[in-house]
């Protein structure tokens, strides 16, 4: 009913040449053993996307971007359209990363509105929540990613709702080292759920992915995946190794 997907989120990371070496390196990998039933995702820089799409046609890879703009064109300096990530080859992107969050002053209204945009283009969105560490400290985890989840979605028709991807990532665990434990991904993970319930029904919270982002690795995907709520991981350092995001993809093994 949920299919697992992985993504790997590349940041800004690697030159052209880098980048083509790790979706070659990545294709190879996959395509030794396709994992049944679980797709993957990779989402390098805007600039090498469509050098990375050359290399991954054809595979099981799909191709997603790190970010979008709302708007279809215009006077808006320095950003992407969604249709100008279709033409590139993206299936999906993800919105209200942490990072653009807290470091891009990203408020949960324009997280929205990059929601409602990819949705409208057929795109994918993988839409971010977390809490920050002082949050999670006070007790207010919970307070923190109903409200992100509610802003995201509001005004997003419930039949469109399972299109997107949630992704759960405790900003205190990404790039940090620091995992979250499978029952703490799992608690949150069945939190979101409820709340997308109370956002757009029983049937739509039941069929939306909702990934785990923060620390992982080949070592600790097995455990979180085993959670009932936990539907495919969020990587970012450690897809930047092929080996490393071949092994999280193929977590089954
Ligand atoms: C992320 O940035 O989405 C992420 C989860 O990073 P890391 O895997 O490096 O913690």
């Amino acid at each position: 009913m949920r299919p697992p997907l992985i993504a790997g989120n590349w940041k800004m990371n690697g030159t052209a040449a880098e980048a083509e070496a790790l979706a070659r390196a990545i294709r190879q990998g996959i395509e030794e053993r396709p994992p049944v039933g679980v797709e993957a995702l990779v989402c390098p820089p805007y600039l090498v996307l469509e050098r990375v799409r050359a290399i991954l046609d054809g595979s099981p890879v799909r191709l997603g971007a790190q970010d979008v703009h709302w708007e279809a064109k215009g006077a808006y300096t320095g950003e992407i359209s969604p249709a100008m990530l279709q033409q590139a080859g993206c299936t999906h992107v993800i919105v209200g990363h942490s990072e653009r969050r807290h470091i891009m002053g990203e408020s949960n209204e324009q997280v929205n509105r990059k929601l409602k945009a990819a949705l409208a283009a057929g795109l994918t969105p993988i839409v971010c929540v977390g809490e920050l560490l002082e949050e999670r400290t006070a007790g207010d985890t919970r307070k923190v990613v109903e409200r992100q989840a509610q802003k995201a979605f509001d005004g997003v028709p419930p039949a469109d709702v399972p299109r997107a991807v949630l992704a759960y990532e405790p900003v205190w665990a990404i790039g940090t080292g620091r995992t979250a434990t499978p029952a703490q991904a799992q608690e949150t993970h069945r939190f979101l759920r409820n709340t997308m319930g109370r956002i757009a029904g029983l049937e739509a919270a039941e069929r939306i992915r909702i990934l785990y982002g923060g620390s992982v690795k080949p070592e600790n995907i097995r455990d979180l995946m085993e959670q009932p709520d936990v539907d495919g991981a969020l990587v970012g350092g450690a897809s930047l190794d092929a080996a490393s995001f071949v092994k999280i993809v193929r977590y089954k093994e």
